[in-house]
């Protein structure tokens, strides 16, 4: 899944985790997983990503 412009002197365009928008690196949040980073096109979507991925607490 790469058809990125050959001149890539910018930085990265990454993929939010949840509307699948195209986001720059600089302007997403990111969170670090154990084996794979997530992002964020913004707060808005991070906040859904966790309450979809929220775990109730254990005892
Ligand atoms: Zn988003």
């Amino acid at each position: 899944m790469t058809n990125k412009r050959p001149d890539t002197e910018e930085e990265p365009i990454l993929e939010c985790d949840v509307c699948m928008k195209e986001i720059p690196r600089s302007v997403g949040e990111s969170l670090e997983g154990p084996d794979y980073v997530h992002h964020f096109c913004g707060a808005e979507c991070y906040e859904q990503w966790k309450k979809k991925n929220s775990r109730p607490p254990k005892p």
